[in-house]
Formats: structure tokens, sequence, C-alpha cells
């Protein structure tokens, strides 16, 4: 390819990010905002963590980016405390969007197999975890986030 496709929110006015209310957000604070895909996966647990602000990862401010690398720690704390998981991936890709997400990716106790980079194919394959440990491990993160 000679020009890199658009990405999503490349333009601003046309972000889904930004138009979306807190109340689709599972926390939300004066800069940050934690969501879930709207429907249990295969993994026990799969988060977003993005910036209030349409910002990509390379313009953050010094005060967003140590704010993320605080988030990053909380959140994988709270996901690996989970009894169902044993690890947690935390990714930035940023092909797909303009405005930033880091994922977290929750492999599941003793699913050695899930190891390493292909969790995400997993998170697809496997059978989606019931609807209510999911709906209980996305409220102990919240509540783990909002316990300043
Ligand atoms: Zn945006």
């Amino acid at each position: 390819m000679d020009a890199e496709p658009p990405r999503r929110g490349d333009r601003q006015e046309q972000c889904a990010a930004c138009h979306t209310p807190d109340s689709t957000y599972l926390w939300s604070n004066e800069r940050w905002r934690l969501k879930s895909p709207p429907a249990p996966s295969g993994l026990p647990v799969v988060v977003i963590l993005e910036p209030r602000a349409h910002l990509d990862l390379g313009d953050l401010s010094t005060m967003h980016a140590a704010e993320l690398g605080v988030l990053t720690v909380r959140l994988e704390r709270a996901i690996r405390s989970l009894e169902s998981v044993a690890q947690v991936h935390v990714n930035r890709w940023g092909d797909g969007t303009a405005h930033l997400q880091q994922w977290f990716l929750a492999r599941p106790h003793g699913y050695l197999q899930l190891r390493g980079p292909f969790m995400t194919m997993w998170d697809e394959i496997l059978p989606p975890v019931e609807e209510h440990e999911w709906q209980m491990n996305l409220e102990y993160i919240a509540a783990w986030l909002s316990d300043d």
C-alpha cells in the first residue's frame, strides 16, 4: 500500500469515543474512562482504558502519561486479583482508532495454551464466560478503581 488507510476517529467530529456518554462506561474520572465490550467473550475480563480527551498515545501530556502508568498498574492489580485470572495482558495496537485505547485482557487461570500474543484470538474462539460472572468481574474492577 502506498497510503495508510484512515483510522476510525481520525476526524474528531466522527470519533465514537468522543461522542459516547459516560453512562456507557464502567468507570470514569476527569481525564479517563474505562469500558468493556458490550457482551461477554471467551476471557473473564476484557476492558479498555481511554483518555477522555481525543488523544493518541504519543499525544499524551506528561500528566496524562503519568496517570496512564498509575491506572495501568491499578487495573492490572485489580484484574489479576480475581480468582479466575492468572495473568493480564496490556495492549495498545493503534491501527484501528485514532483515540487511544489501551486494552486489558485477562488470561484465565490454568489455561496455559492461551499464553502469549495469540490470546486475542482465543478470546473469540472460546465460548463466552457466563453473563453473571462477567458482570460481577466488571463491577469488581470498577469498584476497585473507584476506591481511591
Ligand atoms: Zn476521540
